[in-house]
Order: C-alpha cells, then structure tokens, then sequence
C-alpha cells in the first residue's frame, strides 16, 4: 500500500471473527504496529498487514468497486456491507454485478417502472441493477449481431434462481412482442421455470426452493429484437433425492403438491398423508412456511397448461409421480435364505397401486423388483434379490422413472415453445450450481466442482486475459500482473487419457474393481501433482486443490455412482406399459432382439444403455463452453449474506470466502495492480491538455504530449501503449479533480 502508516492513521486490520474490523494506529514499533480497534481490542501486527481506511468514502458507499480510493479486500467486504444495510443489493465491479440476497423482498425493486427506467440506459447511468447487465447484453445483441450469455453463479441460496428470473423477464419486456395473441413465446419461456421448479426444486438445508439440476436457457430473437424462440438444457438433476431425504429437507416439491390436490385426483391417485410415504418421511419436514401446496398444484397445473402440456399428458405425468410414492412403500422381507417376498399386505397394496399406475403387469413389476437376470453364454437364469438389493432395485427403478419424467418435461417445453432456425443472436443464461465443500464430498459434489472450474476458467479467460491482451496488444509491460490459471486442476480432472475421469471410466468398466483399486489408482498416478493430495492414513479419500480452496472427496461410492445404467428388466417392463407416454419414456432400443434373450443381446443391450455420467457431464460441459466461447459474456456473482436465510445479517467471513472462490477478489487484484483505465491519446489530450496547454502548442507526437501532462501533474505509475494511455486506479479521478479546479 502506498499510504504511509503513522500514529493515529485508521486502519483495516484483520480479525477471526469479523474478516476485517477497522481501527485507529496508537504506536508504531519498527515494522510493527499497535493498533485500537473500534471493539475496544488492542492488537499488534506487522505493518504490511494493515490496510488504510478511507476516512472519506461515502456513508451510503461506491456502486462500482473500481470507483473505491483503496481497492483492497476490507474496503471491498465494508462498501459491500454498508449498501446492504441500506437495501442497496447490487454493486458492480467493473462489469461485473455482484448481487447480495436480501432475504426480503425490496419494494419497487423489479417494477416495470423501474425496468422503463433502465431501457437503452448505460451501464453507471443508473444503480446497479440485474437489469442494467440485461440490458447491456440485450444492445450489445442488436447492435453488433453477436450473440451474448450472462452467468450466474453463486452457493446455493444465494439467489441464482431469482436472479435468472429477473434476467428472462427484462429480456421478455425488451423483446416481448405489442400484440397479445404473439406473446405466447415469451409467456411459455416465463412458465417454464414454475414447471421445472415444481419437479427439479425441493427444500434442502441451504434453500427452502433449492434446484437440484443445472440450467442454460438460451432465448433467441428475431432480426427486429423479438423473441423468437428458446432451448432449455438442463444438466446433472439430483436423482437421489427421490427415494433418500434427510432432515430437515424435502424431496421434489412435486410429491407434496400432488399430495395436497383436490379430493378428485387424491382418491384417482390413491394418495393420503405424506407422512405416510416413505420417501416422504424420512424427514419430519412436510410443509413450508409461506407456501401453500395446494394453491402450487394448480399453479403448476396451469403453468403446465401455458407452456402446451396437455390434460391428458398432465394425468400421465402426476400418475407418475403417485405411482412413485406408492412403490416407495413396497417393503420387502427375507425368505429362505437369501430371497425376498413382499413385507405385509401393505406392501401388496402398494404394488398393486403402483402396477395400476405405471399400467403395467403386477406379477412382471414385483419380479423386476425382486429378481434379476443372471446371463450366461448358455442361458438367462433368474436369481433372486435379498431384501436390500430388492431395495436397492426399487429405489433404481424410481430414480429413474423420475429421470426420464423430468428429462421428458424438458424436451416438452422446448418443443412447445419451439426453435427459431432462422435467430442469428441469442443471449444465453446459465443458473448453475456454485462450488460445494462438505465434510464428506462425494461424485456429486467432484461433478459440481468441476463443472465450477470450468466456467471458473472461461471467466478468468475472459478477465484476466482480456485484460492482459490488451496490455500485450499495446505492447506495454504486464509481466507482473500475474493471476492463478486453473488449467492444471482441469488437467488433473479431465485430461483425456490420464485425468480422473479417464480413471473413474476405465475402472467402472473393469468388473472387479472396487473402490479401493480406483483410489489407488488415482493415489499412483497423481502422486506428483501439484493439485492433488493424498491425505495422511487414507484409503478411499482424494483431496483436489480446487481454484476456490481444498476439497477431500471420499470415492466409496464413485463407482456406482457414475455407473448410470438402466436396469434391463426395469427397462423391458415399462417399454412394454399399456399407457403410451410411459413406454414413450423407455423406448425399447432393440426392437428386434428376441425376447428370450441370448448373451449377445443381453449384452449388447447393457452396453447401448449404460453410460457413465462423469463423462456424460464433461461431454455436455464442452458443449455449454463452445456455445458460450461464441458469446460475449457477462457475469453476475450472487453472494449469501448468511445461512440463516434470514434478511438484514450480513456474516463477513463467509462473505469474503464467496468473493474469493467467485473470482471476484482475484479479478479486483490483477484490476488493482494493472491499469484499471485507459485511453486512446488523443481522447487523453481532449480531456486534459487544458492541464498543460503549452504541451499542444508544441508540435510534438500525441504519446510525448500524453506523457509531458502526466509529468507536469506528478503522476508517475502510468504505461504508454502503442495507442493507448495506461492508467492506474484513481489517477484518472485525480486528473479530473486538477480540470475540475482550473474550470
Ligand atoms: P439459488 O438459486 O442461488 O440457490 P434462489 O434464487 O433460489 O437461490 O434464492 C433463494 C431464496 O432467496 C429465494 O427463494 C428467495 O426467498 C430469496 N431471494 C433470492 N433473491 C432474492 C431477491 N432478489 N429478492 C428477494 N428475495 C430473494
Ligand atoms: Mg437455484
């Protein structure tokens, strides 16, 4: 910091519990430095560890973090908390939105006055706004003919959902269409999100409406700015959460709507107390505050309407949903010796609802559940399950009737809303999950990881070296500008062959690996690499170095977890259901193999369906990356204030930790320590030469000009380009101030 530190100079120093808590120097020893801190604590630290405090900002704070005096991590973490205790959410930096849940909705914050107000209007013209970034992407779209994606990103709760929302509804108001009947586009693009809400969301501990699936909406336009169509691609929906709950969640809100419908369907579904399904209740929580299921059942069945989901569809698809709660309940008991039988006549009950719903023969559902095939090179055998595995086969089958139902909702809606073949631009919109570290990380949080480490990368491309290429352009020295590229974590993961993934697909394919012979695997190849860690005494832990800090993953469960395969009976069972849309769901791949099934078929049948899903997702991740490689991006990180959910509580170390593993800390220090501004020379002299006004009379070249201003104001610091003037952070601010005194 260039700022002298002195007795009696304010101070930022750090602290445990706060991050940052501001003081007041009282002695200065050497490079030490002893300091009174506003809780009335004194401390003693080394001086470089202090930070100035900006004696004049703004009691109301900077909506631009690049507008601050002192560009460092306290004064970054204080201006944001200080216009949150004012209501004010949104803050940029630079172009980046950061936007703080309130926990509370904002009067007027998204009225249609407002979006008025920020239609056409440049980016700092007026607050910073959700809208303001839409807006930008939305001109930028029609005025240079690129297409534009924004990214939301953020930890679960902290407002992604809400976010994206706000964006396709602004999109909507811009290139939403005078006449009602053509509105019908936009309208089935905004109903989509309370249907994939309805089966995709559920109450989890970080966010009573948390999405369990990842999202990219990509909405095309017309010549004229009209929408025109839309895609939704969803990715990694949390199957699990279909038969496995844990308090205080809840499974898919689907279950609870349905549960809560009119008399009419609960009788045709035969449905009752959630609290009598067992993949209901294995969390007490049933209900949520402020939300009425049955008003939502019919919202969604209107919602379902709108995007062009037919009544009869509409039976299909909640007898579906019924038809899992009821073979949740099927119990399964011991017989001989490893062998189950159905548990009671409640179990049977069960089956037999479930057989009704799924429209499928009863014996041939409870043998699915109950027994497999074992194939030999001379036969099917039939072998039968012990009661868990019979377990384990139900819950299969409901994960993934419940897959194929959620994948089929998705299809629907993008056939209804359509595709326009003839949209040049389109502005793309990614919810997706943020970076996870849990005490016990499985596949599904290495999944979302890396998923984070690669749009971590394409934002630090974008960032940092966007910035670096124009330094490199203009040929000035960037050399120590450096930034923490996360190429060699995405090598670790993905390389192709070698990375984790590679491994995890070779080992799920060797039949006798276990979870072992993949972690010691993993532990002998990555023995020397700088971003993975085997740590002390383990035996099926890895530990990655993620860009956003350490992540210890336990790999008991890789395999079966990647492996997503459907079960051949499960699959010859509902292919063959009397009701259309649930044998549309399992299309038989090969028609023409014989039914009594020989190895080869069998065996080629297994390999058509299976696949593994940690390639699936890099498969799909590529995809996501070219589409948004051909796009000129904008970012908007979404911060939770707290995990209280709960307005007005703004917890500065979890903060921080966000900005950290956004990027946005990192993006502030290579701004900070690169030229935050600049200006092509003779912009420069326009604005300035009234400083020096001898320098124009001079004939002499623009650079020189530019150069001989700086000198002649004492500024030192700057970098002349090839065509550009470099500025650091506030020299600009103090050149103004000198014009604004000589005026
Ligand atoms: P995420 O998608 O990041 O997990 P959500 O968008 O679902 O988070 O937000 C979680 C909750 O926070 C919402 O259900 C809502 O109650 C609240 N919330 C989020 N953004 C806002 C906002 N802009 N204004 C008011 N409340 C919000
Ligand atoms: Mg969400």
């Amino acid at each position: 910091m260039p700022q002298e530190i002195t007795v009696g100079s304010h101070v930022w120093v750090e602290d445990q519990e706060l991050a940052w808590v501001d003081g007041v120097v009282t002695s200065v020893n050497g490079n030490e430095a002893e300091v009174e801190t506003i809780n009335g604590n004194q401390v003693t630290t080394k001086l470089s560890k202090l930070y100035p405090k900006d004696m004049e900002a703004p009691d109301t704070g900077v909506d631009d973090m690049t507008k601050l005096s002192y560009l460092h991590e306290p004064a970054v973490l204080h201006n944001l908390a200080t216009r949150y205790g004012i209501k004010e959410i949104y803050t940029y930096c630079g172009n980046i939105l950061i936007a703080i849940n309130p926990f509370q909705a904002i009067s007027h914050l998204y009225d249609t006055e407002l979006m008025d107000s920020y239609k056409g209007a440049q980016l700092g013209d007026r607050s910073p706004h959700v809208f303001a970034i839409t807006d930008v992407a939305y001109r930028a779209m029609n005025n240079e003919g690129k297409s534009n994606s924004i990214l939301v990103s953020g930890e679960s709760g902290a407002g992604k959902t809400e976010t994206t929302k706000m964006i396709m509804r602004y999109l909507a108001y811009l290139g939403g269409h005078a006449a009602a009947e053509a509105r019908t586009v936009e309208r089935k693009v905004l109903e989509s999100n309370p249907v994939l809400e309805a089966f995709g969301n559920a109450k989890t501990v970080r966010n009573n409406n948390s999405s369990r699936f990842g999202k990219f909406v990509e909405i095309q336009f017309d010549a004229c700015g009209q929408i025109s169509g839309a895609a939704i691609r969803t990715y990694l929906l949390e199957k699990s959460r279909v038969c496995q709950i844990s308090e205080p969640e809840r499974n898919y809100h689907c279950f609870y709507l349905l549960c809560a419908a009119p008399p009419k369907e609960i009788e045709k579904y035969k449905l009752g107390d959630p609290k009598s399904f067992h993949y209901l209740n294995q969390s007490s929580c049933y209900e949520l505050v402020g939300v009425d299921d049955s008003h939502d059942y019919l919202a969604t069945k209107k919602a379902m309407d709108i995007v062009g989901i037919s009544v009869e569809e509409q039976d299909a698809i909640f007898r579906i949903v019924a038809a899992i709660l009821h073979l949740g309940n099927i119990a399964f008991a011991l017989e001989g010796e490893d062998s189950s039988v159905l548990e009671d006549d409640k179990a049977k009950f069960h089956l037999q609802v479930t057989a009704e719903l799924l429209m499928c023969d009863l014996e041939a559902l409870e043998t699915a559940l109950c027994k497999r095939n074992m194939v030999t090179p001379e036969e099917v055998i039939k072998r039968s399950l012990d009661p868990l595995g019979a377990a384990i086969s139900r819950d299969g089958l409901a994960k993934t009737i419940y897959a194929r139902l959620f994948d089929w909702l998705v299809k629907k809606i993008n056939v209804s809303i359509g595709q326009d073949p003839d949209s040049k631009c389109l502005i793309g919109v990614l919810d997706i999950y943020g970076f996870e570290s849990f005490k016990t990380s499985s596949f599904e949080q290495f999944c979302i990881n890396f998923t984070n480490e690669k749009l971590q990368q394409h934002f630090n491309q974008h960032v940092f070296k966007m910035e670096q290429s124009v330094y490199q352009e203009e040929e000035i020295d960037w050399s120590y500008i450096d930034f923490v590229d996360n190429q060699d974590v995405l090598d670790l993961i993905e390389k192709k062959p070698g990375g984790i993934i590679s491994l995890l697909d070779e080992t799920c394919m060797f039949p006798k690996s276990t979870h072992e012979t993949f972690a010691q695997k993993l532990y002998q190849t990555f023995k020397d690499h700088k971003r993975f860690v085997k740590p002390k005494l383990a035996r099926t832990e890895f530990t990655i170095v993620h860009y956003a800090g350490e992540v210890q993953y336990q790999c008991d469960q890789f395999l079966d977890k990647n492996k997503d395969y459907i079960v051949p009976e499960h699959q010859e069972l509902l292919s063959t259901s009397k009701c259309s849309f649930i044998a549309s769901l399992f299309p038989s791949l090969n028609a023409e193999t014989p039914k009594s099934g020989k190895f080869s078929s069998i065996g080629s049948r297994f390999k058509v369906k299976s696949y593994v899903l940690a390639s699936l997702l890099q498969l799909q991740l590529q995809q996501l990356m070219d589409i948004l490689n051909s796009t000129e991006p904008h970012y908007i990180r979404c911060i939770k204030p707290n995990s209280d959910l709960r307005p007005e509580i703004f917890e500065n170390v979890s903060v921080l930790q966000q900005l950290r593993s956004g990027g946005v800390l990192e993006a502030i220090r290579v701004k900070c320590e690169g030229y935050p501004t600049n200006r092509i020379f003779s912009e420069f002299l326009e604005r300035f030469s009234i400083l020096v006004p001898e320098v124009l009379k001079e004939t002499v070249e623009e650079n020189v000009a530019c150069k001989s201003i700086m000198e002649k104001v004492g500024l030192s610091n700057y970098q002349i380009g090839k065509t550009k003037i470099f500025l650091r952070a506030g020299q600009m601010a103090e050149l103004d101030g000198r014009k604004a005194k000589l005026l």
